[in-house]
C-alpha cells in the first residue's frame, strides 16, 4: 500500500514521486511507519519529518536504488533545523533531485540547515517500537558512518546504538541526506 500522502508532522519528499507510485510499501511496514509518526507527534510535536522513496506497487527493480524491491525498504530524509533552531522540512525540489542531491558537510550542515540528530534518534526508536507492535522488526539501517558518533551522542542516542543495527561500511552512495531502513517480516513468537 501507499504511505499516507500527508500527516500532522510528516510529508512525502515529492508530490510527483507519490503520483508516480514511488511510495508503496508492504502494508505492515506502512502501518509501522504511520504509527511511529503518530507516536512522534505526541513526543515532539514541533518536529517535522519527510519520508523519501520506498518502492513500486508491484515491487521489482527500482532505479536508482540498489534495493527497495520488496516493499520492506523505506528512505527517510533527515530532519533538519534552520538557523533559528526551528524544525523545517528538508527542501525537496526537482532541482536537488527531491532532496537526494543535498550534500551535508562534516559538521552535518548544508547552508543554514543542520541535521537534527535528536529527532533521528527519536524516530528510529519510535520505528523500533512500532515495528515490534506490528510483529515485524528493523533489519538494518544505512546512514553515513561518519555521522553515527553524532547520532549515538544525541538525546536517546545510546538506546539507538543498543537496539538498531547499522551498516558499518560506506554504502554505494553516501547516505547523508537520508537514512535507509530495511524492515524484516519476523515471525511473531508463539
Ligand atoms: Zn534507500
Amino acid at each position: 500500500m501507499r504511505l499516507p500522502a500527508k500527516g500532522d508532522n510528516f510529508a512525502p519528499y515529492s508530490e510527483l514521486g507519490v503520483r508516480l507510485g514511488r511510495t508503496y510499501v508492504h502494508e505492515r511496514v506502512a502501518r509501522t511507519v504511520t504509527a511511529a509518526y503518530a507516536a512522534l507527534a505526541a513526543l515532539r510535536p514541533e518536529t517535522v519529518y519527510v519520508y523519501g522513496e520506498t518502492g513500486l506497487a508491484q515491487g521489482g527493480r527500482f532505479e536508482p536504488h540498489r534495493t527497495h524491491r520488496n516493499g520492506l525498504s523505506v528512505d527517510f530524509m533527515v530532519p533538519v533545523l534552520d538557523a533559528q533552531g526551528r524544525s523545517v522540512p528538508l527542501p525537496t525540489a526537482a532541482g536537488n533531485r527531491f532532496g537526494y542531491d543535498l550534500e551535508f558537510d562534516a559538521q552535518a550542515r548544508a547552508g543554514e540547515l543542520r541535521i537534527d540528530f535528536d529527532a533521528i534518534a527519536a524516530h528510529l526508536l519510535a520505528l523500533h517500537a512500532a515495528a515490534a507492535e506490528e510483529g515485524i522488526r528493523i533489519g538494518r539501517v544505512i546512514f553515513d558512518p561518519a555521522y553515527l558518533p553524532r547520532l549515538f551522542a544525541a538525546e536517546r542516542g545510546e538506546a539507538v546504538r543498543r537496539r538498531i543495527a547499522f551498516m558499518q561500511r560506506p554504502a554505494w552512495v553516501r547516505h547523508d541526506e537520508h537514512y535507509h531502513v530495511d524492515f524484516e517480516l519476523a515471525c511473531r513468537p508463539p
